[in-house]
């Protein structure tokens, strides 16, 4: 593994920076392709990641497969990971404990730099975005920044919840496909601050 990536994984195991390493029981850094020309970014870690030290690999996890291989991609292809790496006690992070793990985020897009970066869901976007945002405003649609394509989309999890978002949600997917097959070049607008 890249050197830097692997000490990013090392800080975030370890990581004491904010309450939540209480009461997690393993803190969840991303995983998979270190050169993914993709990056999917979720909210934080659920029961089962707190259990297992991994992301997406609860039933959101399972269904994200389901629409991931509906693309003809793998899972080995992308990078998928959290804003917050640590499970929050039944609830959603606090903007205190987003503010002190996002620099982890930021970090390992830097090391991975991927041309599309896939916010899942409100909290993902608004870091991104760097300003409040509903995913509801977004999803589907390319963003370019100074670094990347943003590509907000559903998180999978918002079907699991509301079965009748499934159909948006495989829209999305639907959508990053023919997103990466247009094969896009990035063209930063001008003006826009650089994240890092
Ligand atoms: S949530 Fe992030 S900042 Fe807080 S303890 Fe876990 S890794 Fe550290």
């Amino acid at each position: 593994m890249n050197e830097d990536l692997d000490e990013l994984q090392n800080q975030i195991q370890i990581c004491t920076k904010c309450s939540l390493n209480l009461s997690r029981k393993r803190a969840v850094p991303g995983e998979g392709n270190e050169k993914a020309k993709i990056m999917l970014v979720g909210q934080c870690p659920g029961d089962q990641e707190n259990e297992i030290g991994r992301p997406f690999v609860g039933p959101a996890g399972v269904l994200l497969g389901r629409l991931i291989s509906g693309i003809r991609l793998k899972r080995r292809d992308l990078w998928l990971t959290n804003v917050v790496r640590c499970i929050p006690p039944g609830r959603l992070p606090h903007s205190s404990e987003i503010k002190t793990c996002a620099p982890f985020l930021l970090e390992e897009i830097k090391i991975i730099k991927p041309k599309i970066v896939c916010p899942l869901g409100n909290i993902a976007l608004s870091l991104l975005l760097r300003k409040p945002a509903q995913i509801h405003q977004f999803r589907g649609k390319p963003i370019p920044t100074h670094s990347y394509f943003l590509f907000p989309a559903l998180h999978p999890a918002a079907a699991l919840r509301q079965s009748n978002l499934m159909p948006q949600v495989e829209e999305d997917f639907r959508n990053l496909k023919a997103f990466i097959d247009s094969n896009p070049v990035l063209e930063p607008p001008p003006g826009q601050e650089s994240l890092f």
